[in-house]
């Protein structure tokens, strides 16, 4: 089968041949149809400092897909072969005090699928049975493969009460923008968000932002003056990872607000903390997504008007592979999907 691998410490990828791999017990094959290129899979191409120290080679990587279930482990039970599922990213230990609790996206010895453990850009993918998940008929393959960085912006949104608030978004990434379209179909009411690029703060927009805002040509005190607000955001979700988005956010919001993490930084931040001592900020961090509440909300969300399609800007065939990394690269592209039908 086909496998795009990272082969050795060095940027780049390649498209290999390799065995099709065999079920163990407990797991599930799945034949892929389509996957996505996420930040993480970026990050592993161009071999920087974090996939360096993270990524053992070769290693098949990719983690968003979609795809139908070919084979399975004979103790395999709830699923039936020829079903079209996609599967949470995270595969959890199952033994620690977290995932005892039921919090299995707290698990500490969370395994990543195309980070160290075989990945999704491939002919044919194994996870454990725990791991996949259904998807309704009518629910487009194009979207069933965003919906691991789509669970992303679901777990970050809906760990706060967003009805009636004001939200910013700081990062109009692929999951900035889905979440700008989650908090308005969830009720929020202005939605700012920031980016500095303005393409895509025009997408985030489309998707449901109230106004973007780029920092290097406007300033956040006057959108908010324009849009009204007399107060400062409810809610916050940094979805950047740059230390001046964070910075701002945590200047520009109300006293008693809630913020959440989940752009992760490249090296330590500074930030003014006594911000959010005096204004008796909350700050959560966020990582993965809930399994499988944020699953089930995603996808009722989908199912009840939410669309997240404005967030695919490019589609290649799997062969391809290269024009959608170097696109990503250049900054020219939101999301991208392979075809490897
Ligand atoms: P992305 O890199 O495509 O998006 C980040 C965006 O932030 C970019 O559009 C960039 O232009 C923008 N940006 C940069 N500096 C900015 C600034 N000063 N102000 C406002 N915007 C600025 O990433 P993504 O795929 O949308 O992911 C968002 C973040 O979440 C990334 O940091 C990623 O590493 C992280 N992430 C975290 C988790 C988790 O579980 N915590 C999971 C997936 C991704
Ligand atoms: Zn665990």
């Amino acid at each position: 089968m086909r496998a795009l691998r990272k082969q050795a410490a060095a940027p780049g990828l390649t498209l290999t041949d390799v065995p099709v791999p065999e079920p163990g017990l407990g797991d599930v094959r799945i034949k892929v149809n389509k996957v996505a290129i996420c930040g993480t899979d970026l990050h592993i191409y161009n071999w920087d400092k974090w996939a360096a120290a993270t990524i053992p080679y070769p290693m098949t990587i990719g983690h968003e897909f979609v795809g139908i279930i070919d084979s399975m482990g004979s103790d395999v039970e709830g699923f039936t072969i020829g079903q079209r599922v996609s599967g949470e990213g995270h595969i959890v230990c199952g033994n620690c005090r977290n995932c005892r609790a039921g919090r299995e996206h707290c698990c500490p010895n969370t395994k990543g699928i195309g980070v160290n453990h075989p990945g999704a850009f491939a002919d044919y993918l194994i996870i454990p049975a725990h791991n996949v998940y259904p998807l309704p008929a009518n629910l487009p393959d194009d979207i069933a493969a965003l919906l691991d960085p789509f669970g992303n912006a679901v777990h970050t949104a809906l760990s706060f009460d967003l009805v009636g608030e004001d939200v910013l978004i700081t990062g109009a990434g692929p999951i900035g923008v889905m979440a700008a379209a989650i908090c308005r179909h969830a009720g929020a009411r202005h939605i700012v968000v920031s980016d500095l690029n303005d393409k895509r703060l025009a997408i985030a927009q489309a998707m449901g932002a109230s106004v973007g805002f780029n920092p290097l040509t406007n300033q956040l005190p006057k959108i908010m003056q324009n849009l009204g607000m007399k107060e400062g955001f409810d809610i916050g979700l940094e979805m950047s990872g740059a230390p001046a988005a964070l910075n701002s956010m945590l200047e520009a919001m109300n006293n008693g607000g809630h913020m959440g993490l989940l752009g992760l930084f490249a090296d330590s931040v500074s930030v003014d903390l006594n911000q959010a001592i005096l204004k008796n900020l909350e700050i959560t961090g966020v990582y993965g997504r809930e399994m499988f509440d944020t699953w089930h909300k995603g996808l009722a969300m989908l199912q009840t008007g939410l669309d997240i399609s404005p967030v695919i800007t490019h589609t290649f065939a799997f062969k391809d592979y290269q024009q959608g990394f170097d696109m990503l690269n250049r900054g020219e592209a939101m999301k991208v999907l392979l075809d490897l039908d």
